[in-house]
């Protein structure tokens, strides 16, 4: 199905509806306004935030398969710091500074509860609340009949009334760290033991004399298990990366070691490594990522979810068969998030206006075409799709140079490679000790554009 992309005299203000006001919807629905559209923005929950919003709460099934599992949205845990400085982390609009208000969290890698405090602030800086309806929850979007403008059905949470209204482009910004993936393993379902996701853990306290088996090598795994090994008698961290010389016992612990994967479960509670290497368990803990999930977007196959690959999508926002009025914010990973966010949303709403013209839909499939063979002929696998981890920057830039707003500051590229390789090198200690206050200066000296 292909819906023609009708020449727009410009500058043309649209209604547009935002689902979820998390960063990224947040930062759409400013970008949105700033273009001159009217926006509603959609939030099930109570407050904005999104994942930055901590609850103790996990869900009825700790390893998150069950389709009728009661959901939480966060996937935080107490001990959660940043892994990112705060100047790279902040909005480019916005800077991400320490306060020095009491009850704030003056670190530069700071507890998840800064980040919250922070997306308040900057939602009140910026009066975003005004557009946002909380405790509604998005259950369907899908086009009308005269297939130009879309209908987006709402329920209250509390129980009220169904509410269906119509946009004429909706903007998904529903986050992706909720709906967990789980490792195969042979054997588990006559496995005694305990499993649970990454999305589930919160605190170690459950896993106390524990022997836990941990699969991942993310940032949630590294952090989990120095968390866990505080209490649990031990921790061992299975992972496909791991590199050869790094297997064994981890430096500067006693109860933490690393291995390859998981090759085998038993039912006596025996676990096998892939090197042969076998422990009896208490509890396969999963870090290993989540899907992307759009249970309300109903596009008759136009945008597909397959094998995590969100698509096809243009740059990985707009299906161009139904471009520009259905679009992504926040599906690229392995990224600095809130600024990408912004260089996304500037496109999306200038794209809306029509101040900036998207190509047609045959070059933008060509497009996508070439970047799926790319991928391809490099064996990268499809579920990497969205991962831009060599290339956000570039993205950023490109969509920066169609938008008509400066590229990524020099500064925030050399302090994300500094802090990257920090975070290898220094697993323990990086965000405590930093060698790049040069860069630190630099940033303060760029933030003072932004600070009135
Ligand atoms: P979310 O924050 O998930 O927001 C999505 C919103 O959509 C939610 O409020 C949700 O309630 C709402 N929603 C969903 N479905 C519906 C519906 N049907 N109807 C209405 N509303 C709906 N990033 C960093 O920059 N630094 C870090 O240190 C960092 N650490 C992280 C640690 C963990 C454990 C995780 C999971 C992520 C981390 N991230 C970090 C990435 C983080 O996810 C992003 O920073 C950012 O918060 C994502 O924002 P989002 O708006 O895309 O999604």
């Amino acid at each position: 199905m292909t819906i023609p992309i009708p020449a727009m005299p410009s500058p043309v203000s649209r209604t547009v509806a935002v689902i979820g006001a998390g960063a990224a919807g947040l930062s759409a629905a400013l970008e949105l306004r700033r273009e001159g559209h009217n926006v509603v923005v959609y939030e099930r929950e109570t407050q904005l935030g999104g994942t930055w919003v901590y609850t103790p709460d996990t869900e009825s099934d700790p390893i998150g398969l069950k389709p009728t599992r009661k959901i939480v949205h966060s996937s935080l845990y107490a001990s959660l710091r940043t892994n990112l400085p705060r100047e790279v982390m902040g909005f480019r609009a916005y800077p991400f500074l320490a306060t020095g208000k009491s009850g704030r969290d003056p670190r530069r890698y700071p507890g998840h509860g800064e980040v919250f405090e922070y997306l308040k602030d900057f939602t009140a800086e910026f009066r975003i609340s005004e557009l946002v309806r909380f405790g509604t929850e998005v259950l369907h979007v899908g086009l009308m009949e005269d297939k130009k403008k879309w209908l987006v059905r709402s329920r209250m949470r509390n129980g009220g009334e169904g509410n269906d209204e119509i946009y004429d482009a909706v903007v998904i910004c529903n986050g992706h760290y909720t709906e967990p993936r789980i490792a195969e393993i042979p054997g588990i379902d006559e496995w005694p033991g305990k499993q649970i996701h990454s999305h589930n853990y919160r605190v170690p306290e459950p896993f106390r004399d524990q022997v836990v088996v941990l699969i991942g090598s993310a940032n949630s795994a590294a952090d989990i298990s120095r968390d866990i090994a505080k209490v649990a008698k031990q921790v061992h961290i299975a992972s496909r990366s791991v590199q050869i010389e790094l297997l064994g016992k981890l430096p500067g612990h006693d109860n933490i070691w690393s291995h390859p994967m998981i090759d085998s479960v038993r039912k006596d509670g025996t676990l096998a490594f892939e090197d042969g290497n076998e422990v009896i368990a208490d509890v396969i803990l999963h870090c290993t990522g989540y899907k992307y999930h759009f249970p309300f977007l109903e596009t008759n196959g136009v945008v597909t979810v397959d094998d995590n690959r969100v698509g096809p999508l243009y740059k990985h926002i707009f299906p161009p068969a139904l471009a520009p009025w259905i679009s992504f914010v926040g599906l690229p990973w392995k990224v600095v998030p809130f600024p990408l966010f912004e260089f996304q949303s500037k496109w999306i709403a200038g794209v809306l206006s029509g101040r900036i013209s998207l190509p047609s839909y045959e070059e933008m499939m060509v497009d996508i075409e070439a970047f799926y063979s790319s991928m391809e002929s490099s064996a990268i696998p499809k579920r990497y799709t969205h991962n831009m981890a060599d290339y956000q920057f570039e993205y950023d830039d490109w969509l920066g140079g169609e938008s008509g707003c400066p590229p990524t500051e020099e500064w925030r590229k050399q302090m994300y490679i500094e802090s990257s390789r920090s975070k290898r090198i220094l697993p323990e200690t990086y965000r405590d000790q930093w060698e790049d206050e040069h860069l630190i200066a630099i940033a303060h000296q760029d933030f003072k554009q932004h600070i009135t």
